[in-house]
């Protein structure tokens, strides 16, 4: 719980530095917990962005005595909306509605603000229609997008978006001798398959312990982010240093490839024949660096 407070305040002083500094970029992706729990954080971060009491502090108790603050306090501000699925998909048809909507100019003389709650739910043909829309944001409008899980969403999106986050951080991996070496070995790349008969018997040994190994990798990798992008997280030294030279396009690539190999695992496969599969995966990412 503490943690989750310490996001918070995290989240509120980049926010008012951003709002402060008058350095507001044109689209926010926003890492939740919970979309319930989180959106009044949204709303206060929406007032500090709409409010013309500049002069109030802008802490989590911002002004919501003015009429703009009262008005999204109330959901009835009319240049704030917010999109949300009504299924698997974000529908292209939402967002072509939600873009001539904000296609007139406001009534207000203010910023305009559109939250898509669950941005993961964006799929590439419902992307394309908001993609312009990030790419040649009007002056005044200003896209937050939501969501539970950052690497869910699709990276064309994502890549245009400023990150933040008030999400809770993962518990601390423990990281031991077997991790670090695997991580070594999966930076270096081809590797992987000379300390192949190594890995097996000492590291990988089966199924489970691999599993196990990959989901602390991968909760590494999303660590890392977090530490490249926001400076917030705490991070062994040791991981440090193997990823440093490793470009946040290529963490994202470690990530997925995890991602799409592990549940595999959970069926009748063979093991041999996995591991080859995600140790080919990983070794192509180092070759493309090169
Ligand atoms: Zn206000």
């Amino acid at each position: 719980m503490n943690d989750l407070i310490s996001r918070q305040t995290e989240f509120f002083d980049v926010v008012d530095q951003i709002v402060k500094l008058d350095k507001l970029s044109h689209s926010y992706l926003i890492e939740i917990n919970d979309f319930d729990e989180d959106i009044k954080h949204i709303k206060c971060f929406v007032k500090m962005i709409l409010c013309k009491n500049k002069d109030v502090s802008y802490n989590k108790l911002n002004c919501s005595f003015c009429n703009i603050c009262k008005l999204i306090d109330e959901d009835n501000y009319p240049d704030l909306k917010i999109v949300e699925s009504d299924g698997q998909w974000i529908k292209k048809s939402q967002l072509l509605e939600l873009k001539s909507e904000y296609q007139n100019k406001s009534l207000l003389d203010n910023k305009r603000v559109y939250i898509i709650k669950d941005a993961d739910k964006l799929n590439s043909s419902s992307a394309n229609t908001i993609l312009k829309f990030l790419e040649e944001p009007e002056e005044d409008i200003i896209a937050i997008l939501l969501t539970n899980n950052r690497y869910k969403v699709i990276e064309t999106i994502l890549s245009r978006c400023q990150i933040l986050s008030l999400k809770e951080e993962n518990e601390n991996i423990d990281i031991d001798d077997n991790l670090i070496t695997l991580l070594r070995l999966i930076i270096d790349g081809e590797a992987l398959f000379i300390h192949y008969k190594s890995l097996i018997d000492d590291i990988l040994i089966d199924k489970e312990i691999s599993k196990q190994l990959f989901i602390k990798i991968e909760n590494i990798f999303i660590d890392y982010l977090n530490y490249m992008s926001l400076k917030q997280s705490e991070l062994n030294g040791e991981v440090i240093t193997i990823l440093k030279d490793i470009s946040e396009k290529n963490i994202i690539k470690y990530i997925s490839i995890i991602e799409d190999e592990l549940p595999k695992l959970s069926f009748n496969i063979n093991y041999k024949l996995w591991l080859d599969s995600i140790f080919s995966k990983l070794v192509e990412v180092r070759k493309c660096m090169m």
